[in-house]
């Protein structure tokens, strides 16, 4: 942590410093007064994690937007995970996990520190059981639905993606499942089913969950079983991109389709090839769904302004052609704030069209 000055001398604030990162200084306080010694630490995640439900599935702490650049912290039902990605944090990991202990208390305190930031940040990935007992192989995480009921999404909080799951889209599952009832529902980049369990959950006739990973998959597969749906929701493992162009070759159609890719910019030099193959998603999403139906199609990257994700989905429908229209707009729920300042942490967006 240094103290960062402007150009003429004059002392700005405290940051976290990493000459080996794209992104050098991580400011913490704008107030050069103030340095950020653990007790503001913890002061930040305790406020983190009041501004949150008292229990349930949620983000506890969203990095930036909750002055805790480098930090993500997710609960799921009785275990909670934190994934630490900047070199300043890095040296402040006991005082994280301390602070977690007391303000977030858990059965499992589990840490996930080994995504791709931190190659770029020369941090070696670290993981494992920090406090408690160690979480089972899946944890059961129910989620609420649209009508009040809720489904039970299993998390391997150990070799699942990031912290094992993606509480960014639960506000938009509950979207889809109340679109669901005697659909026909085809979830594209299924993960472990989430989307899916909530069509299901809703009253799909049917669903089709497509991912490329065999182990999401069987966890969708376990999943499925478990909320007692298993017999409405099919699995395949393929490519979406195949996928979508092998559906249609086959005439299938259906009446909701869910399109949540990754992340295809991972930064600003590629955004036009990601344009691309969002754009390929979305055509190909719309030549498929029936007449009423709906697409819900999304972007995690950051790179990819809500502005320019319209215009994609824009020239997608005029290739497709179908003169579709947007319903709503999806994206972060309240425990993922999106910074004024920090407008880069809008990463997620979605829009759900209709077709006429
Ligand atoms: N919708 C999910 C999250 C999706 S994460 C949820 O709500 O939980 C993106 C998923 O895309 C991952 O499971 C990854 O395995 C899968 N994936 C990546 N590339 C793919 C491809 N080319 N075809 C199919 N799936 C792919």
């Amino acid at each position: 942590m240094a103290l960062i000055r402007s150009a003429d001398g004059a002392p700005r604030g405290w940051g976290f410093v990493s000459l080996r990162s794209q992104i050098r200084v991580r400011m913490l306080t704008f107030d050069p007064g103030e340095p950020f010694d653990d007790s503001t630490l913890t002061a930040l995640i305790a406020g983190a994690i009041r501004r949150r439900p008292p229990s349930g599935a949620a983000r506890l702490v969203h990095a930036e937007s909750d002055g805790l650049p480098g930090l993500v912290v997710d609960r799921y039902g009785d275990t909670v995970v934190f994934a630490i990605s900047s070199a300043g944090l890095e040296r402040r990991a006991d005082a994280v996990a301390r602070a977690l202990g007391e303000h977030a208390p858990s059965r499992s305190l589990y840490e996930r520190s080994d995504g791709d930031g931190r190659t770029q940040e020369r941090l070696p990935p670290r993981s494992g059981l920090v406090a408690g007992a160690e979480p089972p192989e899946l944890v059961p995480v129910p989620e609420a639905t649209h009508d009040g009921g809720s489904v039970t999404l299993l998390v391997d909080v150990r070799r699942g993606h990031k912290t094992g799951g993606y509480l960014d889209q639960a506000e938009s599952r509950r979207v889809v499942g109340a679109l669901s009832r005697g659909a026909d529902v085809l979830n594209l980049f299924s993960y472990t089913g989430g989307f899916g369990l909530h069509a299901a959950a809703g009253g799909a006739s049917s669903v089709l969950e497509i991912d490329s990973s065999a182990p999401a998959l069987a966890v969708a597969a376990r999943a499925a079983a478990e909320n007692g749906l298993g017999d409405r929701i099919a699995h395949r493992r393929a490519d979406a991109f195949e996928a979508l162009r092998a559906l249609e070759a086959e005439g299938r159609t259906f009446d909701v389709v869910v399109v949540d890719p990754p992340k295809l910019a991972a930064g600003a030099a590629h955004v036009a090839r990601a344009s691309r193959a969002y754009k390929d998603l979305l055509r190909l999403s719309l030549r498929i769904v029936r007449p009423g139906g709906h697409v819900a199609g999304f972007s995690c990257s950051g790179a990819i302004s809500a502005a320019l994700f319209q215009q994609i989905a824009w020239s997608a429908a005029l290739e497709a052609p179908r003169d579709a229209a947007i319903v709503r707009r999806l994206g972060q729920p309240p425990d993922h704030p999106v910074l004024l300042t920090f407008p880069e942490s809008e990463y997620l967006k979605g829009l759900l069209l209709r077709v006429p």
